[in-house]
This record gives structure tokens, sequence and C-alpha cells, in this order.
């Protein structure tokens, strides 16, 4: 008997065991074996027979291979292969064309295997032939013919082969370790599986392989789900356990502080989610250990507000906050607004101050020597109690008098490493930390990606807020439309108030091809940057860059133009339809102190319209501006769109946004009808995930995830995924470290071991 952690050789032979080791990251035990699962069972249904084949009918037939023959093409390079079946009354001949030879498929379909052969009945030469048909090969001679008569009353499991081991051969192996395997343990609890009417381990196995039914497969796939989703929850658990033993200063709300001044202060009323997050986050403050929060809330929904209340409380206890925004606009524009939401309050030892005062310093990579000094050292004495920047608060110089919370906006750009860094930096014991994104998460991809953190969500918006009308303009159909666009962007203008004008890329640069690098048409890979960071240096590899696109089809690609540019649309607008309206372009290549000056500008309406790069996506916050024109709007991704569209209808007048594209109708258009047909952003990001390889959502977040999640689906196994948290959760409450669970344990440290391994070969 074997052992699921065996190695596979001396189960299924030298030969079979060299082919497995070539499949998916390489299947070396019996348990790799055994977890490899078909990607889908073949029910065999009614089999044609040879003699009534007709033409133009889709078949799928049950025959030997009798003889095969290869010639080379007579007009153009490549071979044709032909294999002639039978099913001893009828024959068939199947034919492939290839670009060279096809040795590998001659080795395949050898003379006397059995196979199933499906497709497209032709006629050729009055000879019933199948052109290129999907096949499954059963296996030769004696056993061949059995297996066959056994396939009549089973589902086929079809695994995803390669062109050196087919998938019979696959199913051959996987056979002879079924019965070869011995599995007493099962690393799911037995009480979890009477709760959930689970199969066993061994059961699980054997029927995901060989299955009865269908509905036999189906328990033994929902089973296996479960091992993936529990294992995965039980580590995180594990982890949110660990970090509630690190030691913080507790910060709890006092009576008459900066807080319950600001509380006075305030112009507008709290919305009912902006209590109670508030009250969640006021009361995590006041435990001895650290929060981890993750704040989640659509554009405008006032995730800002509820923050800066968090960090007034740590100032009220003794301790000071560190705000961590993404880009330098976004950095400079909460230090504004934080600035004069605080007035006062912001302005200790100047004129005018509040007794309680505090201050609001700024921190950037290129800020100018004298201020940066400046705030470096009202952060070193703690005269700060609130330092705002971008990733230059991550230097190593940079020091904090007692930092108590760190607040990072629209997380999805910072990585595990620099949430780290900054933790790092609290004198004593750990920081609080609280998470904000905009971007929608659906709740599964919280649990497994987020899984460390704990989600507070603002629902509702605050009252006031105008609807935003979306609408495609299909340039390329309808020129006039064009027309149009420009003349609603005066006609905004002429009411007093200012639009957007989005562009994909900058322009304006000789090195042509390093801007098409960082066209949003594409999906940046590790190290590379997007034109908004260039001039943050955040890259995007540690983050979850959640709104970023995977739409760029290769072929597409090179026939397209290049993605407009904000240098270039400026100019044409400037010199044609907008020519007597003030723009302005704003950019990631722009410095520092310029882009200041312009968003300030534009913020002051001085200025009508603003061409720009996605740096407007993430949090800027100019209530006058009303109207957005997306150029270009299928080379973003939904959630990114629907992130941009936040900007316009934030004061008390309806928004308008208009996706101009050149796109035929097609997936791209529908993805563009889609963002305009909801404001939904739960919804948008749900589409975005469906778009993208799962691998990709957790792969970027989380190194090597992808290796042990080969049946559970995020958007899909939803409920089951938050079953096997609370399941979890309780599991690691009673037992943290799994004493009473060998199996379990085992099984999630051969799991950790696995990513591991596959992390350290990738990087
Ligand atoms: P986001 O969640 O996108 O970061 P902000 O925090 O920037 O949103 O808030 C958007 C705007 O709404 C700001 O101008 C803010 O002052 C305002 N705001 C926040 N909360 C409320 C509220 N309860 N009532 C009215 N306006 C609010
Ligand atoms: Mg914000």
């Amino acid at each position: 008997m074997a052992k699921l952690t065996d190695p596979l050789r001396p189960v299924v032979g030298d030969k079979a065991a060299k082919w497995l080791g070539t499949l998916g990251t390489g299947l070396r035990t019996v348990g790799d074996l055994l977890t490899y699962y078909p990607r889908r069972y073949e029910t065999r249904g009614e089999l044609t027979d040879l003699a009534g084949l007709r033409d133009g009918e889709h078949v799928t037939v049950q025959a030997m291979i009798a003889s095969v023959s290869s010639r080379p093409m007579r007009n153009r390079r490549g071979s044709i292969f032909e294999a002639i079946v039978t099913d001893g009354r009828g024959q068939l001949t199947l034919t492939f064309f290839g670009k060279g030879r096809q040795d590998w498929r001659e080795r395949q379909l050898a003379p006397g295997l059995h196979g199933l052969f499906s497709g497209q009945v032709s006629t050729f030469r009055g000879k019933r032939q199948l052109s290129h048909p999907e096949y499954e090969l059963i296996g030769s001679g004696e056993a061949g013919s059995e297996r066959a008569v056994e396939f009549a009353t089973e589902l086929i499991p079809i695994y995803p082969a390669s062109k050196d081991i087919a998938s019979w051969q696959i199913a051959d192996s996987v056979r002879l370790a079924l019965a070869a395997v011995e599995i007493d343990d099962d690393p799911l609890p037995a009480q979890l599986r009477n709760r959930h009417n689970l199969y066993g381990y061994a059961r699980a196995l054997q029927a995901v392989h060989r299955p009865a039914d269908t509905r036999d497969y189906a328990a033994a796939r929902h089973r296996l789900k479960w091992d993936e989703a529990f294992m995965l929850q039980v580590v995180l658990a594990q982890r949110r356990r660990l970090s509630t033993e690190y030691v913080s200063l507790p910060r709890p709300p006092i009576e008459n502080g900066l807080l319950a001044a600001f509380d006075r202060e305030l112009p507008f009323e709290l919305t009912r989610g902006q209590q109670v997050a508030g009250a969640t986050i006021a009361a995590d403050l006041g435990q001895e250990h650290p929060m981890h929060r993750l704040l989640q809330g659509e554009v405008g929904s006032g995730k800002t507000v509820v923050a800066l209340r968090g960090m007034l409380q740590v100032i009220d206890a003794a301790g000071q906050a560190a705000l961590l925004a993404p880009t330098e606009v976004l950095a400079q524009q909460h230090h504004r607004s934080i600035s004069q939401m605080l007035g006062p309050m912001a302005m200790a030892g100047q004129l005018g101050g509040a007794d309680e005062a505090t201050r609001v310093a700024l921190l950037t990579g290129s800020q100018g020597s004298a201020a940066r000094r400046r705030s470096l050292l009202e952060a070193a004495s703690g005269e700060a109690g609130i330092v705002i920047g971008t990733h230059a608060l991550l230097e190593e110089h940079v020091q904090f008098a007692d930092l108590g919370l760190i607040v990072i906006d629209e997380q999805h750009r910072f990585g595990v490493e620099q949430r780290e860094a900054l933790r790092g930096k609290a004198a004593d014991g750990r920081p609080h930390v609280l998470v904000m994104t905009a971007t929608p998460i659906p709740r599964t991809v919280a649990m497994t990606v987020f899984g460390d953190l704990e989600v507070t969500e603002l629902t509702e918006l605050p009252a006031g807020r105008s609807p935003i009308a979306t609408h495609v303009v299909p340039a390329a159909e309808k020129p006039h439309y064009m027309d149009r666009t420009w003349q609603r962007v005066r006609e905004e203008v002429g009411l007093g108030r200012q639009a957007y004008i989005v562009c994909p890329r900058i322009g304006g640069q000789p090195d042509a091809a390093s801007e098409e690098a960082t066209s949003a048409s594409r999906r940046p890979g590790r190290g590379e940057r997007r034109q908004d960071d260039e001039a943050f240096g955040i890259a995007d590899d540690g983050g979850f860059n959640f709104d970023d696109e995977d739409f760029a089809d290769s072929e597409a690609e090179t026939q397209r133009r290049p993605a407009l540019s904000v240098i270039d649309v400026a100019a044409q607008l400037q010199q044609g339809p907008l020519a007597d309206l003030k723009l302005a372009v704003l950019h990631g290549r722009l410095p520092a102190d310029e882009k200041d000056k312009i968003m300030l500008a534009f913020a002051d309406g001085q200025i009508d319209v603003f061409v720009t790069t996605t740096v407007v996506e993430v949090g800027v916050d100019v209530p006058n501006a009303t109207a957005m024109v997306v150029m270009d709007a299928d080379r973003f991704g939904v959630s990114q769109l629907h992130q941009l569209r936040g900007r316009v209808g934030r004061g008390g007048q309806p928004g308008l946004c208009l996706l101009v594209t050149e796109a035929q109708p097609g997936p791209a258009r529908d993805r563009l009808d889609a963002v305009a047909a909801t404001q939904d952003g739960f919804a948008l990001s749900r589409l975005d995930l469906e778009q993208r390889r799962e691998g990709d959502v957790l792969g970027a977040a989380q190194a090597g995830r992808r290796s042990s999640l080969k049946l559970l689906t995020l958007l899909k196994d939803e409920e089951l995924i938050g079953q096997a948290r609370e399941e979890a959760e309780e599991l690691v409450g009673a037992d943290p470290a799994l004493a009473g669970q060998p199996a379990l344990a085992a099984a999630i440290a051969e799991m950790l071991d696995a990513d591991r391994a596959e992390y350290l070969e990738k990087a």
C-alpha cells in the first residue's frame, strides 16, 4: 500500500512517472497525481454508429484506429495526417492538417488504439471524414476494448493533457494510484464534515477521478473545494489571531479633546455608515492590540472624514497619525483639505490657533529641502499630530515621536512590505492600521486576499450626491457625436462648471516605445510602472492593483493606432472645438510644485477644462467639476472607468460622463455599455474579476496562492468561502495550534511549503 506522500514511480512505473513529472508543476507523489483533477467529464451518451453518419452532423463516435498515413501538402508547406478508424461495421477518415510534420500525432494515434472521436461529418472524394476531430483515447488491444465497454456505463474523466502524455494515459496512472493508495487521515475535522454533509477524503478522491454518476463527482468536487477554502481560511484566521497577540498602546477616546471639537464644528451630518464605521474604529483604537481594518466605500462615500476622526482620537491620546497616499496629487489634496477641515485646530503655535491645536505636516519626495526639513522635524518632535505623505514617508530617516495610527489611502497600490515598513516606525509596540479603498472588492476577494484585515463598509453616499449619466460615444461610426461631445463640455462650462478630459497616455515624448509601455492598454509587468506612478516611485508589483487592465489582445494590439495622448488632445482642442475655454494639462511627468499649482487653480475655478491622465483617478475632489470625457475609453478597465467618473457629480449638480471609443461593437464595447448601464461599483468589479484570470488577482496580492486553489473560484464559491471562514474562526479560536487536528496541520504545512517553493522558483 502507498501513502499520499510516497513517490509515484513504484506505483505507476518509470515511464509514466517520467511523463507525469512534466505535467503542471510536476507531479511527483501519489498525492500530487490524485490532486491533479479532471478538467471535465465526458458523458458518453448515445454514440453514433459509423455506418449511419450524415454530412453536417456533429457526432461522437467510438472506434479503433485501423491505419494511419501522412503526406506533405501539395501547394503549401505542412502535412496532412490521416487516420482511418473503424467500429467493425463502417469506416471513417480523420484528417489533420499541420504546419509542419505531425510526428507527435502519429505517435499518439497509433493503430490498435480505441478512442472517442468527435467533430462535424463531411464528405471528401466520396469518403466520410471528420476534419480535426477532438479525441479521447482509451487504450489498446484487449484492455482497450474492455475499457471501452466499461466506459459505456461511465463518466470519462478528461485531464489537462500535454503532447507527451494523453488524458487516457493519465487516467491509467490515476487508476493505479487509486488502487494502491491507503488514506486513513482526513484533513477536514469530522464534525465539520458532518455539519456540511461532506464526503470523506478517500471517497472524494476516488469519486473525483472515477465518478459513478454526475451527483457523485459534484459531491466530490464540493468536498475538495472545502479543503481548499478551509485550509486557506484557517491560515488567515491564525494570522489574524497572531496579530492580536501584538501589543499596541490603547488610544481610547477622551471627552474634551480635538475630536470632540472637530465634531462640534463639522458642517454636515455624518451618514449612518460613517457613524457606525467611526464607532467601530474608535473602539478598535482603544484596544491594546493593533487594529487591522479595511474601510471600503464607493468613491465619494466620505472615507476621509472617518479616517480623520480616528486620527484625532489618537492625537487626543498623545499619539501621532500618518496618512499614506499613493500619489503626490492625492497627498497634497489630503493635506489641503484636512488642514482646511481642521482650521484653527491645525494651527498649533500659530496666530489664531486653537488651544488644543495640532499641526498637519506634508512629506513628499519632491518638495523643497527647507519644507522637507521642517516636516521631518515636526514628525520627529511630535509637533505634527498628522503627517501626510507619499512613499517618502517610508524612508528610513523619517521618524515619529509616537506613531499610533497609520492610514493608508487607496490600498491597492501599496504592498504588504510597505505596510510593514511603516509599522516598524512605531516606538512602542505596533501602530493601528486603517486601510481605505474605493475599489469595491467582492466579499470573497476581501476575505481571501485581505483575509488578515477586518472589513468595514460604507454603503451609502452622503445626502445631496447627484447621479452620473454615462453615455458611450461611438466616434468611428458617428463622427458627428464628437461635435456634440465638445458642445456638451462648452455647455457645462457656460453654466460655470468644469470638465475633465481623460486620455490613456501622456504623449509628447520622443521615446515612443517607452510611452507605449506605459499606456493604459496593457498591463505593466513586474518592475514596470504606470505612467502616474513614475513620478512617485511606487511600483505596482507589491500591491493589489485591482483596477488595472488586463485585456490586451496581442493581435489587435499591433494593428491599433497609439492611444490618444494628453498633449496631442489638449493642443487639438485648444486650437479647435474648445478654443475659447481655459484648458490646462495635468499628468505624472509634471514637476510636483507645478502639479500642485495646477490642481489648486482647477479647484479654485480658474481653469475650465482639465486634460489629464488617470492621475485624477483616485480621490481628487472638485465638486464644481460636472463633466468628464474619457478618450479611447476602451483602453481602460471597467473598474478604472468607474473610479474615473466618480470625480464628477460630487457637488449638487448631476454629473455627465462620456466614454469616447472607436471600438467596433463587440466585447470592448460591451464593457463600456456595462459601465454606462450601472453605477453599482460592486457589479462592475465582479465583471472585472470575471474577465481576468483568478490567478492574476490572487497572484498580484499574495505570491504563490494559485497553486493551492485548484477547484475553488472566488466568485462562484462565495457562500462556501463564507462558511469555511466561519468554521475556521471557530476552530482556530478553540485550538489555535491545531493540536487536535494533526491531519489538517500536516496538510496546511504542506500547502504552505508548496506555495513557498513556487514563490521562490518565480522570484
Ligand atoms: P472618498 O470616500 O471618495 O474618499 P471623500 O472622503 O473625499 O470621499 O468625501 C467626498 C466629499 O464628501 C468631501 O468633500 C467630504 O467633505 C464630503 N462629505 C463627507 N462626508 C459627508 C457627509 N456625511 N455629508 C456631506 N458631505 C460629506
Ligand atoms: Mg478618498
